[in-house]
């Protein structure tokens, strides 16, 4: 049987991989988590999508260690938010060391436990600029976690980081999403953690050009 453990931000992209999830699993779990970052309230967009989506469970993983990391505008409060689009070339004042290798090693070690062959994360082309999106980092993670998993040495399985946005853009997953029908409008993705969203930061930017027309 074909299962998956999806990482779920909350936001349109991880969204629409929950949606495809459905589409493409037997079996589809969703994972979330809280690591003091200043949006925290995309946390309980994650809950109703996950709800929405009839997941098997929906995991919310704390990871408190993260506040006391320095220098990330997600997660220093001393550090101010940006305007406007990404950096083209550089990691974004934005990133948050090492985000995806903690969230792919905690979903890894539910898959382990639970038997699950397939974990989803909705990274995509417009990514690039966070070191640990790029497809370089998504397959020597898989390769990491085929080694230290027990069900690989035990069941000869292998467990896949299923990742199917990476050549995508954000407007092609937003078109993806409106086909499978993902309820766009209960998706959160504003940096600031505002409510409406501010409208003004990256994803705020990025996540209007991409629905232009949709939402
Ligand atoms: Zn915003």
């Amino acid at each position: 049987m074909r299962k998956v453990i999806v990482l779920l931000s909350g936001g349109m992209d991880s969204a629409t991989l929950l949606w495809l999830a459905k589409r493409e699993f037997e079996k589809v779990w969703a994972i979330s988590f809280h690591y003091g970052q200043r949006h925290s309230v995309e946390l309980k967009y994650a809950k109703e999508l996950a709800k929405l989506a009839g997941v098997e469970d929906h995991i919310v993983v704390e990871i408190p260690t993260y506040r006391s990391i320095k220098g990330s505008a997600l997660i220093d409060d001393r550090v101010e938010v940006p305007k406007g689009e990404y950096p083209e070339n550089e990691p974004p004042i934005t990133t948050v060391p090492m985000r995806n290798l903690n969230f792919l090693a905690v979903a890894g070690a539910f898959a382990d436990s639970l038997g699950i062959d397939h974990i989803g994360i909705g990274v995509h082309a417009l990514d690039t600029p966070y070191p640990d999106c790029r497809p370089e980092f998504i397959t020597s993670a898989e390769a990491a976690i085929n080694a230290g998993s027990v069900l690989v040495a035990k069941e000869k399985r292998r467990i896949h980081i299923w990742a199917p946005f990476l050549g995508m853009t954000k407007r092609e997953i937003a078109l993806l999403g409106k086909e499978l029908g993902v309820p766009f409008e209960k998706t959160y993705s504003c940096y600031m953690g505002t409510e409406p969203p501010c409208g003004e930061c990256p994803t705020c930017v990025q996540r209007k050009e991409a629905l232009e027309g949709i939402l």
